[in-house]
């Protein structure tokens, strides 16, 4: 994986909060994520990623107990990226994504992803 760190930070940074989705799910994920899976947010951290900064998200319902998973979570990465990265910490897996949004990025680029996420709904 060859990942031009400063140009991803600088992505990361340029997002501000009124370009980021306001659902329940979305606001969440936004607000948990990075303290309930901080050995995660560290690695993104790494990579010059901010985790509150999703690309897509793609949640489950809730279930009885209030709690939400996130099947998959995907981040836009400046660089370039072999298809067979594989990554775990703990039993979060991270992967190449094949399948997203577009991101209107013409500079070279890949989405990382990561599943699965389980936090609770806070609406
Ligand atoms: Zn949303």
């Amino acid at each position: 994986m060859h990942v031009n760190i400063e140009k991803t930070k600088e992505y990361y940074h340029a997002i501000t909060d009124s370009l980021l989705c306001d659902c329940g799910y979305c606001r969440s994920y936004r607000l948990q994520v990075k303290s309930a899976f901080s050995e995660v947010a560290e690695y993104l951290e790494s990579l010059g990623i901010d985790i509150e900064k999703p690309l897509e998200t793609s949640p489950l319902e809730p279930d009885e107990a209030g709690m939400l998973e996130y099947c998959c979570c995907q981040y836009i990465v400046f660089g370039k990226c072999e298809a067979g990265y594989h990554h775990t910490i703990d039993n979060v897996k991270f992967r190449i994504a094949t399948s997203y949004p577009g991101t209107g990025i013409e500079q070279e680029h890949f989405v990382l992803e990561f599943f699965p996420i389980q936090l609770k709904y806070i609406g």
